[in-house]
């Protein structure tokens, strides 16, 4: 294993939505728990098209003379991923952290998530202990984290905390990646060699209500699928399969009953016409499986991820000289 290069600068990201009552204690706390790293460190808020004064609170804050907050300011509301993809963008740190700005990710447990990284792991996850949501939110979760498991096979807990931290390298992968949706702790999985979970404490939320309605939690439910995988498209294509060849048999089986039993027995003509029914039917499944199969490899295509993701290569100092020199 080789030595993760030393993590200087630490870089906080928090997108900020319609938050200017928690943003105070947000800046404070933030800011209190970075101190407390010895190492140098930028608090980046980005205001993704808040209407509330968060965007003006997030620029008094910047102003401050030596303020460590850096503000950035989105012209409208491109939901929480991509206002922390915005921040990414930006930031000059080895190690970033995300957190969400209601301070239901704790700011004092920073500390402990660079202490882990300092180890050298590439990603480092959280899993909310006591977790304070509303129950409905609590299961779907659960359900959808199982899910994520089984396709994965990775054992990692809590996708939808938040409060994580990448190193540099990750970062600038996810960045070269060129899809509109995206499911940060997802993507950032795929370039990771080294990923660690640690259990952290979860707050209720204090100020203001959660800014995800119903419908805006099914588009992050797809968000996520759809960034783990294509496997929803392949399996139209195995069941269409499946479907069809069921299809084809019966009707089959019905035309040769009729033909044996004659047209008595198959209701006049009725169980023709379902015989016909059924082969249309079965070539319409495989006609929409192949269409499954290609738009998924259009997708895959469309959103341009980076094929390989070299961390780092490895050769003797003499090879690499000889490489200078020739070229
Ligand atoms: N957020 C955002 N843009 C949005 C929705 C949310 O930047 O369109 C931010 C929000 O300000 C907060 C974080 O994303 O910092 C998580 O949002 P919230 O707490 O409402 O989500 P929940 O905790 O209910 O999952
Ligand atoms: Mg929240």
């Amino acid at each position: 294993m080789f030595e993760s290069p030393k993590i200087e600068k630490v870089s906080i990201v928090i997108p900020v939505f319609n938050e200017q009552d928690s943003l105070p204690e947000l800046i404070r706390r933030t800011d209190a728990a970075c101190a407390t790293l010895n190492r140098d460190y930028e608090i980046l808020l980005v205001d993704d098209g808040s209407s509330d004064e968060s965007a003006r609170m997030l620029c008094d804050a910047a102003e401050e003379p030596g303020s460590h907050v850096v503000a950035v300011l989105l012209n409208r509301n491109y939901g929480q991923h991509s206002a922390i993809m915005a921040g990414f963008s930006h930031v000059t740190g080895d190690l970033i952290i995300t957190l969400d700005a209601d301070l239901q990710n704790p700011p004092e447990e920073i500390p402990r998530l660079v202490e882990k990284a300092d180890e050298g792991y590439d990603v480092v996850g959280t899993v909310r202990q006591n977790r304070q949501d509303s129950v409905f939110r609590k299961t779907a979760s659960k359900m959808i984290n199982r899910l994520i498991q089984r396709t994965t096979g990775k054992a990692m807990g809590d996708y939808g905390c938040m409060l994580r931290a990448y190193r540099r390298h990750i970062v600038e992968a996810m960045l070269n990646c060129h899809e509109r949706s995206t499911f940060i702790p997802i993507l950032a999985n795929t370039f990771a060699r080294r990923a660690v979970e640690i259990p952290v404490m979860h707050a209720e939320r204090e100020f203001g209500d959660s800014k995800y309605s119903f419908m805006r939690l099914i588009n992050l439910m797809y968000d996520l699928v759809t960034c783990l995988t294509t496997t929803p498209l392949r399996l139209l294509s195995v069941v269409g399969s499946v479907i069809a060849v069921l299809g084809f048999a019966f009707s089959i089986m019905l035309v040769v009953l009729r033909l044996a039993f004659g047209p008595q027995w198959a209701g006049d003509g009725v169980f023709m016409l379902f015989a016909i029914l059924f082969m249309f039917i079965g070539a319409q499944f495989v006609g929409m499986g192949l269409l499954g199969e290609y738009i998924g490899r259009i997708y895959n295509d469309v959103r341009a991820r980076p094929r390989y993701f070299i961390q780092r290569v490895v050769r003797q100092e003499s090879l690499a000289s000889e490489e200078e020199n020739r070229s």
